[in-house]
């Protein structure tokens, strides 16, 4: 054969025009969801407190804003546009917030596939309003202009595991939704009564408030207005169980006062209920004077015609963590156990309180700026986990370290743990230039020594 002619034919065919490719398949233009699938993300917008702007007018420049960035959702702070002055004047700072969930099962969640609620807000800086009518020592209730000042940050400091903050944000919101639309209560019921029982010191308290303060920037557009009214029921049976029955009487008049005007949200936290059981008990069994018992029935009436209102929710906690044997407890609806932290929470409450430590400049940092990154608790157990880690785990040190320091605190409340810092730091023998490694070693010893003392 003849083999010229043969690659005559070979390079004819290679350079022939060959078959165009399949055309690669195109990326969807439109997103492949529909709007109506797209992710409910909140974002909270705070205003600078010298700020006049009208809250639609930075809703909108907000909203402007956020079409234009293609990226994805992840809670968290995002920067106030330098290129927006409107923006740059009024806003203080922006946060994603509840995405949390959603990121745990999908991983990540893109800019089309959210629906982003904006929410803009100015922080009260009046502070609480006193009452010191009771016995002359206890404030018997305190009042807040909410979103107030003193709870900002507060809600994201809380960490527990279970979903448990979603699950009151969302119980809160649908109860304000159904009133808002006027559902008959006879037809389906519900209230708006929580209860949060658990040990002392699990963040109960400080979880009413941050509560209130989140529905109260959510529902702004709704409630113009919000208050918070504190009432620690302990400080309610005063010696004098006649000033008492005076106190929840003159207490409730306030409240229903708040609650007649409808562009106010009323949120009425009672502290350590079961003390009105444990009152109530006491009178029956004769050691407490009668007067009690009115005070507490005097108490109960006035929430349950409260109840009625549509603008007020009361939040209610007890440190009893077994079943409260309380007439007050049918009356709640959602009542939520809040244990100690898990050691995923532990983890997560002892690396914030790190990385405050590092950007204040108490401990030094060697990753050279004043944040220090430590990975969170799941990207931590599963880099300590990969076997190809090993080698590298000098690198992930702190992070084993700190995971070390949380299983030390086992048995320990959120309240103890955000002390153990403090109380590390006052133990160190050269407590300047501290590094957060040496400051960890310190902590386990510390934590130690505070569990042997329980
Ligand atoms: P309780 O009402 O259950 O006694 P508090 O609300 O008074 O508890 O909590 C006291 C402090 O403890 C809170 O302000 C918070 O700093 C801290 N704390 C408690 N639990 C937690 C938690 N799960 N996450 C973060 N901090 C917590």
């Amino acid at each position: 054969p003849d083999m010229s002619d043969q690659n005559a034919v070979a390079s004819a065919s290679a350079s022939a025009p060959s078959p165009p490719p399949p055309p690669p398949p195109l990326p969807p233009l439109l997103p492949p969801v529909l709007a109506d699938d797209r992710v409910s993300v909140s974002v909270e917008a705070c205003l600078k407190p010298s700020s006049t702007a009208r809250i639609d007018d930075v809703r909108s420049a907000i909203e402007r804003m956020l079409e234009k960035r293609s990226l994805s959702y992840i809670d968290g702070p995002i920067p106030v546009p330098l290129d927006d002055p409107f923006l740059t004047e009024n806003v203080e700072r922006i946060r994603i917030c509840d995405t949390d969930e959603w990121v745990q099962n999908h991983e990540i969640l893109l800019f089309w596939q959210v629906k982003p609620v904006v929410h803009v807000f100015q922080l009260s800086e009046e502070g609480p309003c006193e009452d010191v009518s009771g016995d002359g020592q206890l404030p018997s209730f305190n009042e807040w202009m909410l979103p107030a000042k003193e709870f900002d940050g507060m809600w994201e400091s809380l960490i527990y595991e279970s979903g448990l903050k979603q699950r009151l944000l969302r119980y809160a919101a649908s109860a304000l939704l159904f009133t808002e639309k006027g559902i008959d209560p006879f037809l389906v019921s519900w209230n708006r009564i929580i209860l949060l029982h658990g040990p002392p010191g699990t963040g109960k308290t400080s979880l009413c408030k941050a509560l209130a303060q989140k529905l109260s920037i959510r529902f702004n557009s709704r409630y113009p207005q919000s208050q918070l009214v504190e009432v620690n029921a302990h400080s309610l049976f005063s010696k004098w169980f006649s000033e008492s029955g005076k106190l929840v009487a003159k207490l409730f008049q306030k409240i229903q006062e708040m609650v007649e005007e409808e562009n106010n949200l009323v949120f009425v936290l009672i502290d350590e209920v079961e003390s009105l059981a444990a009152a109530r008990k006491a009178a029956l069994s004769g050691s407490e004077p009668s007067d009690s018992i009115r005070v507490v029935n005097a108490l109960l009436t006035q929430m349950d015609k409260l109840k009625s209102s549509p603008n007020v929710i009361i939040l209610t906690t007890s440190n009893i963590t077994t079943a409260i044997d309380i007439a007050f407890v049918d009356r709640a609806d959602i009542k939520a156990y809040v244990g100690p932290p898990t050691l995923q929470a532990r983890y997560e409450i002892l690396r914030s309180c790190l990385q405050e430590l590092v950007k204040k400049g108490i401990l030094s940092n060697f990753q050279d700026s004043d944040h220090l990154v430590v990975p969170n608790f799941a990207s931590t157990k599963e880099k300590l986990n990969m076997p190809e880690m090993q080698e590298t785990r000098t690198k992930f040190h702190l992070c084993k370290q700190l995971l070390e320091a949380a299983e030390a605190c086992e048995g320990m409340s959120g309240r103890s743990l955000r002390k153990l810092p403090f109380l590390t730091h006052a133990a160190l023998s050269n407590p300047y230039n501290c590094d957060p490694s040496r400051f960890l070693c310190k902590m386990v010893d510390t934590a130690r020594g505070e569990l042997s003392e329980l």
